[in-house]
């Protein structure tokens, strides 16, 4: 069967492996993962920005010469936003090839989407890039072993039982992510069921 023409296609098992290969490397064995100190062993220069576009979570510029690569975070973010926008930017580091600025906007449902907006045929493949690199930052900050840890744990498994929320948000609170992106990746990992 054709794919859908509006489904983009995405390289999760590639990028399952590029995680796991980098989080072996830097020794990332435990939650919560240091992502600002991975952006310094990356090469990566992290400026905290101070901005009164709300709407922009971060961006991602890399110098075509030198090949240093400075990655920018909206200052007045919560802190767990911040850890995923940059989680999220150093996918796009990792896993896409840049030749300019990239700045990462709200607009798509995820929270994250370019400025400009192209032919309908590059938005869908910047569309991927975005679901792509999203689909790293979740990776990269919850990682399915770490998760499976937790929620294996006595303490934590009854916890979910009697009340979901508390748990949830403990859970979040230890990865040092918002619930919601929690959820999301519960749902992703096939522990919750999605709707
Ligand atoms: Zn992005």
């Amino acid at each position: 069967m054709e794919p859908s023409s509006t489904r983009v296609h995405v390289r999760k098992k590639q990028i399952r492996s590029v995680v796991a290969r980098i989080r072996e490397e830097h020794e990332l064995s435990t939650a919560p993962i240091d992502v600002e100190e991975l952006a310094r062993k990356l090469a990566a220069r992290v400026m905290k920005v101070e901005t009164d576009d709300d709407e922009l979570s971060g961006f991602l510029y890399r110098d075509p010469q030198s090949g240093e690569a400075v990655i920018g975070v909206n200052k007045s973010h919560s802190p767990t936003r911040q850890r995923f926008t940059l989680a999220h930017e150093l996918g796009h580091l990792v896993l896409h090839s840049f030749d300019d600025l990239h700045y990462d906007r709200k607009g798509y449902g995820s929270g994250f989407g370019r400025v400009r907006m192209r032919d309908s045929e590059s938005s869908k493949g910047e569309n991927r890039d975005e679901v792509e690199a999203n689909f790293f930052a979740a990776e990269l900050l919850m990682p399915e072993d770490l998760l499976y840890k937790e929620l294996k744990s006595r303490e934590m498994h009854d916890f979910l039982e009697s009340d979901f929320d508390a748990a949830v948000k403990l859970l979040a609170k230890q990865f040092k992510v918002s619930p919601q992106a929690l959820t999301v990746r519960l749902v992703q990992i096939g522990i919750l069921s999605p709707d």
